[in-house]
């Protein structure tokens, strides 16, 4: 890394920003692209996780991670510009001038009325993901007084690539660059081989040779002595750091009286089959039996069991001899996604 890190990354590093994926509409064709099937080419909108159907599921995600910030990505949000800057203005409205909001774009449609209409919403900073004949989008937001850069992939033998662009953004006076380590997931992986890439061993998703790339590009700014910050985000980084940052917040706000917050930002809870009952009747009985209020036992979303906290675990096994119990390790997501059970 060389010079200061870009204002958006240091909530982002903190789990504090929120992701506001606008559309997964884009008119690029980027072969390393990592979007869902649920997501690319679909006009879905998430905050984070939480499928958005109204402006109250993006403040109430926001305040579910206590958000500082918020980043807005797709797809390419200028493809729905409208609908980015309408939510640019509930954001800082909800929550104050200070929520930093940063946005990524390809720039195909970074038309000037368009940079004009981002900034004049409220719009912090804007990070091009450019194809060549894109760049002068970056001098056009810059000529407008934006802050501004670029987020690029590092493509194992693409080095002089990105160091052509460094020599651009920085001749145009742009903020910043960050380089992202290149990773596998279900959505690229065929593309990726095809090129012949290669998972480091022992890595769950990071290309081999991506970081190396990276590195030789930031090892060249500062040999060359590039007035530019240029900065390596690995892929260890995101996922180790900013997700686990982003649920423990989520948690902190979100978890269930009888779920427990742990260390790497799920939750945990034991679940038990109430004989003869489920839904929220196998809820009342197992309250009764314990002598507990209602409030303090769960249901889990498909109704076949029960969830309680540890400290209740004793008596349940006292008041139901032989429950099938086990301990089930979730994302504190609304729709709380399984991560992990084991029987106990
Ligand atoms: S610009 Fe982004 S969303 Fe569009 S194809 Fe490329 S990686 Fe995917």
């Amino acid at each position: 890394m060389a010079g200061d890190m870009p204002r958006g990354c240091e909530a982002c590093l903190r789990g504090a920003k929120m992701v506001l994926f606008v559309t997964g509409k884009c008119e690029g064709s980027c072969y390393y692209c990592p979007l869902s099937e649920r997501r690319k080419n679909l006009d879905v909108i998430y905050a984070d996780e939480v499928a958005v159907e109204g402006d109250l599921d993006i403040i109430l995600e926001g305040r579910a991670i206590d958000a500082e910030g918020t980043g807005i990505t797709g797809g390419d949000p200028l493809m729905r510009l409208t609908r980015t800057l309408k939510f640019i203005r509930l954001l800082k409205g909800f929550f104050g001038e200070d929520h930093h909001i940063h946005l990524y774009t390809n720039g195909r449609r970074a038309s000037r009325d368009a940079l004009v209409r981002l900034k004049s919403a409220g719009l912090d900073e804007i990070r091009f993901h450019p194809a060549r004949r894109d760049w002068e989008r970056v001098a056009e937001a810059k000529a407008l007084g934006m802050y501004a850069g670029a987020e690029v992939p590092s493509i194992p033998g693409e080095a002089d690539k990105i160091k052509g662009l460094i020599r651009y953004l920085a001749s145009v006076r742009a903020d910043f660059i960050n380089i992202n380590q290149l990773e596998f997931c279900p959505q690229n992986a065929f593309q990726l081989r095809q090129r012949g890439f290669r998972v480091i061993g022992g890595s769950m998703a990071a290309a081999e040779g991506s970081e190396e790339a990276a590195k030789e590009v930031v090892g060249w700014a500062e040999a060359e002595g590039i007035e530019f910050p240029v900065h390596y985000c690995p892929s260890s980084v995101k996922d180790a750091v900013q997700t686990r940052m982003r649920l423990s917040r989520r948690a902190a706000n979100a978890a269930r009286p009888w779920e427990e917050r742990l260390d790497d930002g799920t939750v945990g809870k034991f679940v038990v089959k109430v004989p003869g009952a489920s839904g929220r009747a196998a809820k009342r009985i197992l309250a009764r039996a314990l002598g507990v209020d209602v409030a303090q036992v769960g249901v889990a979303d498909d109704g076949s069991s029960v969830e309680v906290p540890r400290r209740m675990l004793d008596a349940v096994r006292t008041v139901i001899p032989g429950a099938a119990v086990s301990y089930v390790q979730a994302y504190p997501t609304a729709a709380r996604e399984k991560f992990a059970e084991f029987p106990c």
